[in-house]
């Protein structure tokens, strides 16, 4: 078989099962198995795939019919241009999280302490550290999973953390931070069924946000501030629509709030600061 006729079969499967982008998954996923660039896979049509490889190639192309995320087959995610390994059980990062990455980055001052709540994969406090190599970085996930891959993903890029077993802020009692980020779960749970297939191979710890989605932000706007310098900087990813009931939730303790657009125009990261020390 060559790599346009396994091209060929894998685009019409994925199209049966209505992946969207079958084309390029197809691509993805045979470049992945033949261990070349996409580009060479295509400009190479008559390349022959050996049986292993045409066995591993349509193993990977029925899980992506059965809609699993492209990225777990892969085993890695692309992220502020880091590839982050990801796998079932953890969080894939998306795109529209740069948003609130590079937002930490910005914020982050020479030498300051930073935490990543909830931290999944890493990919936050990871891109954080290896932008802002003099800011010391912590980061924790009440999932054992998570902070296993961050910790994994921390070393195979090269970026020093400080990674914790916990729920929300417990590990680090007795801490003050210069800036906390934050991807916390956030989709209403009874939105849950209704997210595109590929969002159900995902773990629902990382996405449940209680009846309404606000649930996580409530305890983290409520504890933020006993964690937080004065001034120190408290950056939100929100959902869809959530912005204005997240800035409602910020009380007396924390300054005006700005919430900044993701790549397609939606409100998604929100930053405020402690009250008291803000110029
Ligand atoms: N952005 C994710 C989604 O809509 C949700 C991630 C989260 O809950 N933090 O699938």
């Amino acid at each position: 078989m060559t790599a346009r006729q396994a091209l060929q079969e894998a685009r019409e499967r994925l199209e049966a099962a209505c992946v969207p982008d079958a084309r390029l998954d197809a691509r993805l996923l045979l470049a992945a198995v033949l261990d070349r660039p996409q580009l060479d896979v295509l400009a190479t049509p008559q390349l022959p795939l050996n049986q292993a490889q045409a066995a591993r190639f349509f193993e990977w192309v029925s899980r992506r019919a059965a809609r699993e995320p492209l990225q777990y087959i892969l085993g890695q995610a692309h992220f502020m241009g880091h590839a982050f390994t990801v796998r079932p059980g953890v969080l894939i990062p998306r795109s529209d999280s740069e948003t609130l990455a590079r937002l930490a980055i910005e914020r982050a001052v020479p030498g300051c302490q930073a935490l990543d709540l909830c931290c999944g994969s890493g990919a936050l406090g990871i891109s954080l550290k290896l932008a802002r190599p003099d800011a010391r970085v912590s980061a924790c996930d009440i999932s054992q999973q998570a902070v296993a891959l961050t910790r994994e993903n921390a070393q195979r890029l090269g970026a020093g953390l400080d990674v914790r077993l916990g729920d929300l802020f417990a590990p680090f009692s007795g801490l003050l931070f210069d800036l906390i980020v934050c991807n916390p779960p956030y989709v209403p749970v009874g939105e849950l069924d209704t997210l595109q297939p590929e969002v159900r191979h995902e773990p629902p710890l990382a996405l449940d946000g209680g009846a309404d989605g606000l649930a996580f932000y409530q305890r983290i706007i409520a504890q933020a501030p006993a964690f937080l310098k004065p001034g120190g900087w408290l950056l939100l990813e929100v959902g869809d629509g959530q912005a204005k009931a997240v800035e409602g939730l910020l009380g007396p303790d924390f300054a005006p709030s700005r919430v900044h657009p993701d790549l397609a125009g939606l409100p998604r990261a929100l930053e405020t600061r402690r009250a008291g020390g803000v110029n």
